[in-house]
C-alpha cells in the first residue's frame, strides 16, 4: 500500500503487526465477527485513505462527508484501513490544561460487535500504546487532526448519552 501522507503512513505502520490480544488472535474467539459483520457494513476512512482504497481490489469506496469503505469480509493484512487497525479502540482527543492529548478508549460504536469491547477486556499494552502513538502522529497533520477532533466530539457525546441512559 503506497501512503504518501507521512502521518497516515506512520499510523498504519505502528498498527501493522500489533493486535488487541498480542500473540493471541482475538478473531479465534469470536470467529472474526468484526470482519464478517463488515460484510453488510462499512468502515470510515481517515483523510487520505479514499484515494488509496479506490485503487485496491476487494474494496468499495462510498463517498460522502466522511468517505467509507466496504470490504468482502477478507483482506490482505497489509491492506487493512486504519479504522480496522485500531478497532475496537479509538484515540480520543481531549483537552487538558489547554493542551490536546490523546486518550485511548474503547470505541462505543464497537460495543455491539466486539466481545472485547462489550466486556472492557484488558488489551495488550503494545496495542494500546500503538493506538496512542498513532493518534499523536495524526494530530500533526491538519486533515487527520480535524477528523480525530470531530470524531472525538461525536464519541464523547455518544458516551455521555449512554451514561445518561444508564447503558
Ligand atoms: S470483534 Fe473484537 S474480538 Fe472479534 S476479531 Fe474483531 S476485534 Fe477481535
Ligand atoms: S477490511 Fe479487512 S480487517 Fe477490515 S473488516 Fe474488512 S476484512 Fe476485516
Amino acid at each position: 500500500m503506497n501512503i504518501e501522507n507521512k502521518q497516515l503512513r506512520e499510523a498504519h505502520a505502528l498498527l501493522e503487526n500489533t493486535t488487541p490480544l498480542g500473540r493471541n488472535d482475538c478473531g479465534s474467539v469470536c470467529e472474526a465477527y468484526c470482519c464478517s459483520d463488515a460484510l453488510g457494513d462499512s468502515m470510515e476512512l481517515f483523510p487520505y485513505e479514499k484515494d488509496i482504497f479506490e485503487k485496491l481490489d476487494g474494496f468499495e469506496v462510498i463517498d460522502g462527508e466522511i468517505p467509507a469503505v466496504k470490504c468482502n469480509g477478507t483482506c490482505k493484512r497489509e491492506n487493512r484501513p486504519l479504522a480496522c487497525r485500531i478497532y475496537p479502540l479509538f484515540p480520543l482527543v481531549v483537552n487538558e490544561n489547554g493542551e490536546e492529548r490523546i486518550r485511548v478508549i474503547y470505541d462505543p460504536r464497537a460495543t455491539a460487535s466486539c466481545p472485547l469491547c462489550a466486556h472492557k477486556a484488558k488489551l495488550d499494552r503494545r496495542f494500546v500504546r500503538a493506538v496512542r502513538r498513532a493518534g499523536k502522529y495524526l494530530l500533526n497533520d491538519e486533515k487527520t487532526a480535524g477528523y480525530l477532533r470531530k470524531t472525538s466530539e461525536y464519541l464523547t457525546e455518544l458516551i455521555e448519552l449512554e451514561i445518561k441512559l444508564g447503558l
